[in-house]
């Protein structure tokens, strides 16, 4: 079977970490920025570990720093999902790198975005929403202000709320006034957890801040009776397990438990997470699956159709996303 040729629905991507690296030098170069020192010598991202990735991820987003910069971002990132038969994508989006939390500013950066997504959607077929993300060791008292952001600006495009960055980084729990902040603002919710940390994490993402999907939420492989919860509940996880392998969650594909939490019954979906740091694609995450784990197009089916069902957009979207997936060559 082929890979390429299937529709894929996309819920967990970084929209700074999805830039292309020669997207971000021609940027430091029109801008006179000197990042040389995070590519290496073929021009790829260039990183020791996790710690070291989040350094190098917000080097990399100093170079944009408009709503144009940010226009520009969201249109090629949308042409490399497409290119990869992404039909539907959720982008995480920081107002800590757009504008400084300041709503006005966040608004601007906003509207550029969606005018990329409305015209990635007109001439690639590919589908954009929105998901602010507060960033962990920033601090809950920055993640008020971005949960502001959020619900100042909520609504059909924009419409969820999840933290990232360090897990290791303070207690979920002090998110909680961010989170119940979008929560009010009729916002769907999601966390980063269960990546770094291990199982708690994901029930504290759960039970403290209401999450219904989980950034990741693997290492709940650990506790099969949080497994087992998962799926009683239908938490769905957002995996990425290329991003997993190449920061060392796991030694190799063979070691991810996304298999055993599929055969177990929790909802699993797929993503690339911050894909050229990871050398990924949601083409290359489907083929790395079909080989290390067999999965055949039945599987690919039910993982797609779980990850639109998952998606926080409205139901007018959904329906016609669906009606794509059936379409399909
Ligand atoms: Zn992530």
């Amino acid at each position: 079977m082929s890979v390429t040729t299937l529709p894929k629905v996309e819920l967990h991507l970084h929209i700074e970490g999805a830039a292309p690296p020669s997207f971000i030098r021609g940027l430091a170069a029109e801008k006179k920025i000197d990042i040389s020192g995070i590519f290496n010598e073929r021009g790829e991202y260039k990183y020791t570990d996790f710690w070291h990735f989040l350094e190098i991820y917000e080097a990399a987003t100093s170079t944009l720093q408009s709503p144009e910069d940010f226009r520009r971002l969201t249109r090629a990132v949308l042409a490399e999902s497409a290119a990869s038969g992404v039909v539907y994508t959720e982008a995480f989006l920081s107002p800590d790198f757009c504008g400084g939390r300041d709503v006005g500013a966040w608004r601007e950066y906003l509207a550029a975005m969606i005018e990329a997504a409305d015209e990635a959607e007109r001439q690639d077929g590919i589908t954009m929403r929105g998901i602010v993300t507060c960033i962990r060791h920033f601090g809950p008292e920055k993640a008020k202000e971005t949960a502001i952001c959020a619900a100042e600006t909520a609504g059909d495009w924009l419409t969820g709320f999840g933290i990232g960055g360090d897990e290791r980084a303070g207690e979920l729990s002090d998110f909680s006034w961010a989170f119940d902040c979008a929560r009010e603002a009729g916002l769907r919710l999601t966390a980063h957890a269960g990546e770094w940390t291990g199982p708690e994490s994901v029930r504290e993402a759960v039970d403290v801040l209401h999450c219904e999907r989980i950034g990741h939420g693997v290492r709940a492989i650990e506790d099969l009776a949080l497994v087992d919860r998962l799926a009683e509940d239908g938490i769905v996880l957002e995996v990425c397990p290329g991003s997993n392998v190449v920061l060392g969650v796991y030694p190799d594909w063979r070691s991810h438990p996304i298999e055993k939490l599929r055969a177990r019954g929790v909802k699993v979906t797929v993503s690339t997470d911050d894909p050229p740091f990871f050398h990924t694609s949601m083409e290359r995450e489907f083929q790395m699956l079909h080989d290390t784990f067999d999965w055949d197009e039945g599987v690919f089916d039910e993982i797609t159709r779980t990850s639109l069902d998952a998606a926080f957009c409205d139901g007018e979207t959904r329906s016609r996303i669906e009606k794509r997936l059936e379409r399909r060559p």
